[in-house]
């Protein structure tokens, strides 16, 4: 196929180096390699990767997909490299104003990606969304300043990839639905699923006193170890509400949440007619983090499809509360609105932090986010000023909590 029939796309991704960065840098491989072969009209190229520290890891990827600007988080970390290269705290928001891609994946961890986040909504790049915790934190300035510029929110987390996929077909004009969107009045409510993580089953007391190697064993995902911890408290499941309640517009009563071992089915949309539409795919992230860099068209995958006949069933549950407190909690953020998702979010990642230093139990983890919920001031969250203030509050009185 001669180039001219090619769609271009520049791609800036932060967090290369991570788990969903790899996965998305194997994903353009595969598909540039189907446009090589004339399979597939859409080919990237990558224009900028930002990681924190490992500068041996991110030189490497520079070299093998030509990538010009590089950013390195921490200000000291050493690179060898022809690339330019920024540095520091600012160096992901410098990075996608330096280069203006089209598309950024934003797969860095925590709170840190809300600067980048919120900058690419304000200019209208696209962003492939993977670091739920910057919209959690300030979904109510990254919606509006995508709204005005246009920018489009594409899911990467499964549950709302799979939601998205789910709620095609549902505009009443037939139209393609593209967060951030309402959801259609006809959806009564959207369930999310979880595995349950490594403790569905252990008893509450001995989860209260799992250790670090115990939480990070997840029974049916791969990923980075504060992904990991989160499924494994379940907080990553109180995010991914507060993530769904932004992209999609959605109140705490329209929302719900089903334990589902086989991690098969990511998201229910149920209908007002009596309908349900699901999602079902093989718990693989390369399937949505494609999907976000092809949308609104798809290609050939490199996930493994479903095999129907080896699926002895799909189970559901609903969510023990006294086991996973961080469901209500987070429910109660959304109700709550303001800077809570801010509070929910900063007090984790210390918490978190805390238990993967071995300085905290892990039952200690979603109490300290409880705790900090009913105490830190968060009313006045209407600037990123405001939120980072917030953030820092939290983050402050959960490492008084870590302390004491
Ligand atoms: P990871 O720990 O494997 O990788 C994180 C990446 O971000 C690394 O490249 C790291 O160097 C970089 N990074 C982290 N903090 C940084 C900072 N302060 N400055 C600059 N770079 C920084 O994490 P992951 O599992 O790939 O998760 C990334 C994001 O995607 C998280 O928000 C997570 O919640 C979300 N997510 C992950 C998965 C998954 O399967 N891993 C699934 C859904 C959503
Ligand atoms: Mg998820």
């Amino acid at each position: 196929m001669p180039d001219s029939h090619l769609m271009h796309r520049r791609l800036v991704i932060l967090g290369s180096t991570g788990s969903i960065g790899t996965q998305t840098l194997e994903a353009v491989a595969h598909l540039n390699a189907l446009a090589e072969r004339g399979q597939s009209r859409q080919r990237f190229e990558v224009v900028g990767l930002l990681a924190r520290s490992n500068g041996g890891m991110l030189a490497d990827q520079a070299a093998r997909f030509g990538v010009p600007v590089l950013a390195l988080g921490d200000e000291d970390g050493t690179i060898q490299t022809r690339a330019r290269v920024l540095r520091g705290a600012g160096a992901a928001e410098e990075l996608v104003r330096a280069t203006r891609p089209d598309l950024v994946v934003t797969a860095m961890v925590g709170a840190a990606g809300i600067p980048a986040t919120l900058a690419a909504a304000e200019m209208g790049i696209d962003i492939a969304l993977a670091n739920k915790e910057a919209l959690v934190a300030a979904g109510q300035l990254v919606v509006p300043a995508a709204r005005r510029s246009g920018a489009r929110l594409l899911p990467v987390d499964s549950e709302h990839s799979g939601l998205w996929q789910c709620l095609q077909g549902l505009c009443p004009r037939g139209e393609l639905l593209v967060p951030p969107t309402p959801a259609p009045a006809v959806v009564r409510r959207a369930i999310i699923t979880a595995s349950g993580g490594p403790f569905r089953t252990t008893p509450v007391e001995r989860m209260r006193a799992a250790t670090v190697e115990e939480a990070l064993a997840h029974p049916t995902w791969s990923m980075g170890p504060k992904n990991t911890i989160d499924s494994a408290t379940m907080v990553n499941k109180g995010l991914e509400l507060i993530e769904a309640r932004w992209l999609f517009d959605l109140s705490a009563d329209r929302l719900g949440v089903l334990i589902h071992p086989q991690s098969i089915v990511h998201a229910i949309a149920e209908l007002a007619d009596g309908s349900s539409i699901a999602q079902l795919s093989a718990p693989d992230m390369r399937c949505p983090i494609q999907l976000a860099l092809t949308w609104p068209m798809r290609a050939e995958g490199c996930a493994r499809a479903i095999d129907w006949r080896a699926l002895a069933s799909l189970e559901f549950a609903e969510p023990d509360p006294a086991r996973f407190p961080a469901i209500g909690l987070a429910f109660e953020a959304i109700r709550r609105g303001g800077g809570a998702g801010a509070v929910f979010n900063a007090a984790n990642e210390v918490a978190v932090g805390a238990f993967l230093g071995r300085c905290i139990p892990f039952g200690r983890i979603v109490e300290i986010v409880g705790e900090a919920c009913a105490t830190v001031a968060c009313a006045r969250a209407g600037t990123l000023t405001e939120i980072m203030a917030i953030d820092g509050a939290a983050r402050e009185f959960a490492a008084g909590r870590v302390g004491g």
